[in-house]
């Protein structure tokens, strides 16, 4: 018997292989594992293409087996097998795989089949972890069994062999331990099941396995009853199918119960709770695909830690190549999980990566208009799922909104819903302008800590008196989102805050509050210098009612938006000098202060008239929730006035 060398450019490329196609070296057994499948799918085809009967899907299968001793592990399938010709061009030659060129040549294949194999390089991946690999193979329609056999480095032999079924037996001894990499773990039955799980879960025949469990021995009834009987143990064998075969998703969506869905999920993404919602397509056309989604009820303990994984898992005809495969959920959606199989797939040759993503994207295109469109169904008829989900993850939709300069905000703001001034419920945008009042013309809405405390803000007043819904956005980030926005369907978003509340004015009212500032000249034009330039003017207020002071948002950003800037800034020690919001400061003219702030300003009482402004603005101040720049000296001009 002659060795051979593998061709060189082949043996360069083992080399190639070894070391770097592969990033992962537990997939070996992914591939050989699809090797099987795939010539139990061809055997299989042919047969059916002959018009040869007897064969039926339930006579195949695969086998792993372990010899602790000898450090092998074999995988056996009886599949289609290998002639001494085709081991050599198919595994003498690397890059070479026979399963592209049956495919191409039994084009209908494809179609009822899920051959996996495309590359010709999946088979060597088996050399990372072994040193030597042996393959015995019966070709179908062949008496003669020939032996590969290889350490991988100088070349290979093919001979006569021992082999009465079709089939294909791949025996790797694996390679020796070293510090880095225990390779007899994959030996160890634990290792076989988890990577069975991981990647080879829905391959369509099942993977046979011997295990050794412990049982009660036999014994008859008498036995049994005797006294003081004691029941003995031995071990026995038995096989085992390691894998789930038929992949829940592939399923008719009828058949599925929900307990089945949700247990899948509890399984597949180490979920306690049931999932708040699952959505499941099967999709034919230019791209074929099916995906399970699941949207979780509560938010995942690592959720908001940097080792969360956003994406999907991805598989290829069942078997799995990436594990979040990121492209395939936008960030805003980041909290769904689930997976998405196709057999439309580009895979590059290590299947580690796609190779276009021209179909992965169309893929996300439609999951995403799915996932929306599932949501807003749920927004619907569903609110108190809806509700929750919004509890749990709307932050990340809002993130979405922000991100971007808006991009997505079309496809979002939908999605939005805030506690408003008139039911403690969430609402929409679209329900908000349907119960708008006639003579309404903006959206509304108040930025700031609770919608408890926002209710209780001076600035809302006015819209009490008017019956004015207001949308309390009590989120950091809700009035930069609002700010993107700027309108919904035609209508702008005005705060409450803002210094003009774009109400109908009649002419009248509008000279009355001119003559009120023109009446109060003095007493503003002393407050605005008592207090410099941390306000922008002072002007007596038409908006407040009870309240005797509040700020009013000039130009540019507003006054809780100056908050949450600055705590931002401050957190990463950044200078926050230059946030300043333009604050106006209103006045209620009708309020008893005012009396005595008059006095003081007709008295020229300087001394007075800080102590008041300075008192007006820090409570100002406290109203939005910010700090007064000096507790200290707040606190004595206080005790000034108790005496
Ligand atoms: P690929 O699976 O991408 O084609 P491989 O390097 O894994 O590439 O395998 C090379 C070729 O060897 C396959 O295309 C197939 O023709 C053949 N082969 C590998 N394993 C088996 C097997 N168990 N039974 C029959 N043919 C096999």
């Amino acid at each position: 018997m002659s060795k051979k060398q593998f061709k060189a450019e082949s043996k360069r490329l083992l080399d190639l292989m070894i070391n770097s196609i592969y990033t992962n070296k537990e997939i070996f057994l992914r591939e050989i594992i699809s090797n099987a499948s795939d010539a139990i799918d061809k055997r299989y085809y042919k047969a059916a293409s002959e018009g040869r009967t007897g064969l039926s899907r339930d006579d195949f299968f695969i086998r792993i087996d372990r010899d602790d001793e000898n450090r092998t592990l074999s995988v056996t399938d009886n599949g289609i097998g290998m002639t001494a010709h085709e081991l050599e061009d198919n595994l003498g030659v690397i890059a070479r795989s026979g399963s592209l060129t049956f495919k191409k040549e039994n084009e209908d294949a494809i179609k009822d089949t899920d051959i996996i194999g495309q590359f010709g390089v999946g088979f060597y991946s088996a050399f990372m972890v072994s040193k030597n690999i042996k393959v015995i193979s019966l070709a179908d329609g062949e008496t003669q069994a020939y032996k590969w056999e290889s350490d991988g480095t100088s070349g290979y032999t093919v001979e006569p062999a021992e082999r009465s079924e079709v089939g294909t037996t791949i025996i790797l001894t694996l390679r020796d331990d070293t510090e880095e990499e225990k390779y007899s773990e994959y030996l160890t039955e634990f290792k076989i099941r988890d990577l069975i799980r991981k990647y080879s879960d829905y391959i369509r025949y099942p993977i046979l396995m011997e295990i050794t469990d412990v049982r009660e021995k036999a014994a008859t009834p008498e036995e049994r009853a005797a006294e003081g009987y004691e029941p003995e143990y031995e071990d026995f064998k038995h096989d085992i199918t390691l894998n789930s075969m038929v992949p829940l998703w592939k399923k008719k969506k009828s058949e599925i119960t929900e307990e089945e869905y949700n247990g899948f999920y509890r399984n597949k993404f180490l979920d306690w709770n049931d999932p708040l919602k699952v959505i499941h397509t099967n999709v034919e056309g230019v791209i074929s695909y099916d995906a399970l989604l699941y949207i979780p009820s509560e938010v995942p303990f690592n959720y908001y830690a940097h080792d969360w994984k956003r994406g999907l898992q991805l598989y290829s005809s069942g078997v799995l190549i990436m594990s979040a495969c990121e492209d395939l959920l936008p960030e805003y959606y980041g909290f769904v999980r689930g997976l998405v199989d196709s057999q439309d797939l580009s895979l590059n040759i290590s299947r580690e990566m796609l190779q276009h993503d021209r179909q992965l994207k169309a893929i996300a295109q439609r999951l995403e208009k799915k996932i929306r469109d599932t949501l807003l169904d749920m927004q619907e008829k569903e609110r108190d799922k809806y509700c929750k989900m919004f509890e749990n993850f709307g932050l990340q939709i809002k993130y979405g909104i922000y991100d971007n300069y808006g991009a997505n905000k079309d496809k979002l703001q939908d999605l939005l819903m805030f506690k408003s001034s008139t039911t403690d419920e969430y609402t929409t945008f679209k329900e908000y302008i349907s119960r708008m009042a006639d003579d309404q013309k903006f959206i509304y809405y108040s930025a700031g800590d609770t919608p408890e405390k926002l209710a209780k803000m001076p600035q809302m007043d006015p819209f009490k008196e008017r019956g004015y819904e207001v949308l309390f956005c009590s989120d950091e980030i809700d009035e930069f989102v609002i700010k993107i926005l700027a309108q919904y369907d035609g209508k702008y978003f005005k705060s409450v805050s803002d210094k003009d509340l774009g109400f109908e004015i009649s002419d009248e009212e509008k000279k009355a509050a001119e003559e009120r500032n023109e009446q109060a000249k003095e007493v503003l034009a002393a407050v605005k210098e008592a207090l410099g330039d941390d306000v922008a003017s002072v002007i007596v207020s038409t908006r407040l009612k009870d309240h005797p002071v509040c700020f009013a948002s000039g130009e540019g950003l507003s006054i809780e938006m100056e908050k949450v800037l600055k705590a931002r800034a401050e957190a990463i020690g950044e200078k926050t000098d230059d946030l300043k919001a333009e604050k106006i400061l209103e006045l209620n003219a009708d309020h008893s202060f005012f009396k005595a702030l008059q006095a003081a300003v007709a008295q020229n009482n300087k001394e007075k008239i800080e102590d008041y402004a300075r008192l007006l603005y820090d409570q100002a101040l406290i109203i939005e929730g910010m700090p007064v720049p000096d507790p200290v000296d707040f606190s004595k001009r206080i005790c000034k006035l108790m005496k």
